[in-house]
């Protein structure tokens, strides 16, 4: 696994990544602007590129700000949200990162569908660094992060027992594979909180677990994305072996670097393949109704101020607080 930082603008920190993109395309985001697709970009992934009629904006919300502006535009003929997930310059541990701001800022501009992006480490052989994969599990690691939107006086429980959207994770490998870089379809990834690498005990007990893959960003994205009933898929980027292999070297920030300017060149193209299959489509996944059903606390029960914090999650299923 990795993190580090590393030459020029190129920063190691591993593992993460995202997109997506909306459905309910004519909600109204900050100065107008909508979007349907979103993108957060993980290690190296700085910027967006292809977009036409691009704006820079920043989008407040009821968490604080996102980790960086968004920049909105047109990919591939569809409306697209992008923030790097570290920050400009990679200045957020995976630890530190507004992941709440984030999704909530995503779901502002009308944001449907969600892929995230990141960098991981291999924990099997014939999983090597430049492969990509789609991870269909997840095994949560992290401690002590904020993984819910809800609490204080509002109980939720989702679904989560598969984490990713199956629709658009379809969609991301085909459009990884479409890109000639191997692709690994399904794998568990374990995302562990960092920011230091994993211990060689540690990184033989994932395997002995059967994981794929292991990243440090995924929770709590993937969760919050489920809460606000937003598809979330992650392209997944290998940079090195973690710690367990015999003969390759370990995971270090160097390690990482080398292969992330290929992985992220790779990752963009396959992010406009994505979103040039998937935009405009229906959704014909569950992701959109995953509160329908989540939450116990009768609505007259739950404090006013929380109703509104959340009111962009519950509007649709319990209308706007007075
Ligand atoms: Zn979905």
């Amino acid at each position: 696994m990795t993190t580090a930082p590393a030459e020029g603008m190129i920063d190691a920190g591993r593992r993460d990544g995202a997109a997506g993109s909306g459905e309910r395309g004519a909600v109204a985001g900050i100065s107008g602007l909508t979007a349907e697709i979103g993108v957060i970009g993980g290690s190296g992934f700085y910027q967006i590129e292809g977009l036409t009629g691009a704006r820079t904006i920043e989008v407040p919300t009821p968490f604080g700000h996102p980790s960086s502006p968004l920049t909105i535009g047109t990919l591939a003929g569809h409306r697209v949200a992008f923030v790097a997930r570290h920050g400009a310059g990679h200045r957020i541990l995976p630890s530190e990162l507004p992941s709440h701001a984030n999704l909530h800022a995503l779901k502002q501009l009308g944001v449907s569908r969600v892929i995230g992006v990141s960098a991981v480490g291999s924990l099997r052989e014939g999983i090597a660094p430049q492969h990509a994969v789609v991870p269909d599990q997840v095994i949560d690691r992290t401690r002590g992060r904020q993984s819910t939107f809800f609490g204080d006086g509002l109980v939720a429980h989702i679904g989560f027992a598969d984490p990713f959207c199956p629709e658009l994770s379809s969609a991301l490998a085909r459009a990884s594979e479409a890109g000639g870089v191997t692709t690994h379809r399904g794998g568990t990834m374990v995302v562990i909180e960092g920011p230091a690498f994993s211990t060689r005990a540690e990184s033989q007990l994932y395997r002995s677990w059967g994981a794929a893959v292991i990243g440090m960003t995924v929770i709590p994205e993937a969760k919050l994305a489920r809460e606000a009933e937003l598809c979330y898929a992650s392209l997944s980027l290998v940079t090195d072996y973690d710690v367990w292999h015999p003969t390759e070297a370990d995971v270090s920030a160097d390690v990482v670097v080398q292969n992330l300017r290929a992985n992220v060149a790779h990752a963009r193209a396959a992010v406009g393949r994505a979103v040039a299959a998937i935009g405009g489509r229906a959704r014909g996944c569950a992701c959109g109704e995953a509160l329908a059903s989540s939450v116990i606390t009768p609505r007259e029960l739950v404090p006013l101020e929380t109703r509104r914090r959340l009111a962009l999650l519950l509007e649709r299923h319990w209308g706007t607080p007075s």
